[in-house]
């Protein structure tokens, strides 16, 4: 392809707007243009990035039984009532009725509608295993659309589902589809750890995210530094044992004190001179199914995921300070778990190990000392509901645990048989019993996979792909376009390259070589080659590798091959 003929719209200034570098990046490199908040054209480059990873998808899905289907977009809202989510899938989902007032949504995902086709056309034992899956558009009405490619409201994604006859063949199933996965991210040049996590909306029971590791990531990934252990959590997951108050101590009575103007745990315990270990915190939330407070040790933060899951609500979100108010008859800083009215108390494991503890009065300027739960206020519901940070012991080998940050490419699920019980998908076992399948799905994000690999590869001049995803290969730069020695000698090796499959461009425009060089490291091309005056009299090419930014001479006889061997190595 000749630069002068791509859309290729690079532009010198970083983007507004754009608050992360991948997003920077594909918009300045000239590969994607935004229509909405969240939806995106993608330019001619990075539909070809786009395109090689499906490839790569592509190839370790379909050598692994899977079997690629394209299913509709628009689903009809009687699936998703038949499954119980059309209630509680929230706003996320994009509804709407078609011209006879009847319910549809726009796929965010397709459980409902895969699960219905295998209930029609699977009947016995003998057609599972069944791998099905697509690529294709994904629509999800996200409350913070950003990042440009990264959270999009209309985005591509990979997703396959598996139908076993049994939890052990969904066994089999899931660990090929987790050896799969740890391919296709390491194909596509990524740096990534596949890490245990919560199951969330979907459903089902174990579950594993693949984070590619990047400041720049919306999650927290904790882990074991020992690579022999090899824990590795999402936050919204990890666990940690529970820390026991070492001594044992005698249980005093319940008095309170004066505390003037200390709301913050900080002020508390300094005003106290304890430790925040001792002190009670008492979080106040807003839930469907009425007002949640929540107790964890002043040094805990609260994990929201492991407490909706506790109460079994879909909203949870902090209350406001007058509904506080009410029940508490104090105000936020004071609050505390005794005396409170229409509120579920849930305690946090560490809390309930307590002893002679501290909270909020539920007066101003005062608190609670010598609070045994247990004895004082009721420990009904007590659950793990506290936020792992590094730091804290791995439960598996006891380690101090390590934070990162990531950004999820994948996820794989065992659904087991929620969707199948809910949509009757049975089959007939050898006895010619009936019993549902057992199933499980597993989801690429390929577009976000796309701008991962930018927030992992790029440096200050812009994107640096990995090979085995570049848009193209190579690029090859006449200096000077006028002058007819180099357009030959360009056009003679850009077409040689051609010839032996290798992906090239060549920079045709009448442009200033360094609008020429800037443009080839801003787009990321591997390779560049670069013809100018020399070139013409003594038959060396100069040779970039953009990831190590050196030059190298190499003889025109030499080129292709020297190219052939760097793209081989780096894709192998
Ligand atoms: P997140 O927690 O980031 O919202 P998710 O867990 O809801 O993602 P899944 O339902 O597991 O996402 O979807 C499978 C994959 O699709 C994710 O691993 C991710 O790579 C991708 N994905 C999900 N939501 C988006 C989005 N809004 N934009 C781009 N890719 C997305
Ligand atoms: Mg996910």
């Amino acid at each position: 392809m000749l630069v002068s003929k791509l859309l290729l719209p690079t532009l010198r200034e970083v983007p507004a707007e754009a608050e992360v570098v991948s997003h920077q990046l594909l918009v300045r490199a000239g590969f994607i243009r935004k229509s909405a908040a969240g939806v995106y054209t993608l330019l001619p480059l990075a539909w070809r990035v786009v395109k090689k990873i499906e490839n790569i998808i592509r190839e370790e899905m379909d050598s692994r039984d899977g079997q690629e289907i394209m299913m509709p977009i628009i689903q009809p809202a009687e699936l998703w009532q038949e499954s119980g989510r059309w209630d509680v899938y929230g706003p996320e989902l994009f509804r709407f009725k078609d011209r006879h007032g009847r319910d549809f949504c726009l796929g965010p995902t397709h459980e409902e509608i895969i699960t219905d086709l295998v209930r029609g056309e699977v009947r016995s034992y003998k057609q599972l295993p069944l791998l099905l899956y697509q690529i294709q558009n994904k629509y999800r009405d996200e409350r913070r659309p950003r990042f440009g490619l990264m959270r999009g409201r209309e985005f591509i994604m990979k997703d396959l589902y598996s139908f076993d006859r049994d939890e052990d063949g969904l066994e089999i199933t899931y660990q090929k589809m987790f050896d799969a996965y740890t391919r296709i991210f390491s194909r596509c040049g990524l740096r990534f750890r596949p890490v245990e996590a919560d199951s969330g909306a979907i459903g089902g029971s174990d579950t594993h995210e693949f984070m590619v590791l990047a400041e720049s990531g919306e999650a927290v990934v904790v882990y074991c530094p020992s690579d022999s252990c090899g824990y590795a959590a999402n936050d919204e997951k990890a666990e940690s044992p529970v820390e026991i108050e070492v001594g044992q101590q005698d249980q005093r009575p319940l008095s309170r004190v004066e505390t003037p103007g200390t709301r913050t745990v900080e002020q508390v315990t300094e005003f106290l001179g304890i430790s925040p270990k001792k002190l009670i915190k008492t979080i106040f939330y807003q839930t469907e199914k009425g007002l949640v407070a929540a107790l964890v040790r002043g040094d805990r933060d609260i994990n929201e995921v492991k407490l909706k899951k506790e109460v079994g609500s879909l909203e949870l979100e902090l209350a406001n300070p007058q509904r506080v108010e009410e029940v508490t008859g104090s105000s936020v800083g004071f609050v505390g778990p005794i005396g409170i009215k229409d509120t579920l108390l849930v305690v946090d494991q560490e809390v309930a190990g307590l002893v002679n503890a501290v909270a909020g009065a539920n007066q101003v300027d005062n608190h609670l000392v010598d609070i045994n739960p247990g004895r004082d206020f009721s420990l009904d519901r007590t659950a793990d509901i506290r936020l792992v940070k590094a730091g804290d012991p791995c439960p598996l080998c006891g380690k101090a645990l390590l934070e990162a940050r990531g950004i999820e490419v994948g996820q794989v699920f065992k659904l087991g048989t929620k969707y199948s019980s809910a949509l009757n998908a049975v089959y007939s076992d050898q006895n010619g019993q009936e019993l549902p399948i057992v199933m499980g799905c597993y989801g690429i994000g390929v577009t976000r996979t796309m701008a991962a690999s930018i927030e992992q590869n790029n440096d200050e001049n812009g994107i640096v792909w990995p090979v085995s995803i570049a848009p193209y290969q190579v690029v090859v730069i006449p200096v000077n376009i006028k002058n007819i020695d180099q357009q030959t000698m360009a056009s003679r090796v850009y077409n040689k390259l051609l010839a032996t499959g290798i992906e090239a461009v060549m920079d045709d425009r009448d442009e200033r070589p360094g609008v020429k060089f800037k443009d080839a490291d801003l787009v990321g091309y591997p390779v560049r080659v670069t013809v100018g005056g020399k070139a013409v009299s003594s038959g060396m090419l100069e040779v970039s590798i953009r990831k190590k930014g050196d030059i190298e001479m190499i003889a025109e006889d030499e080129i292709v091959r020297m190219i052939s061997d760097f793209i081989n190595k780096e894709s192998s």
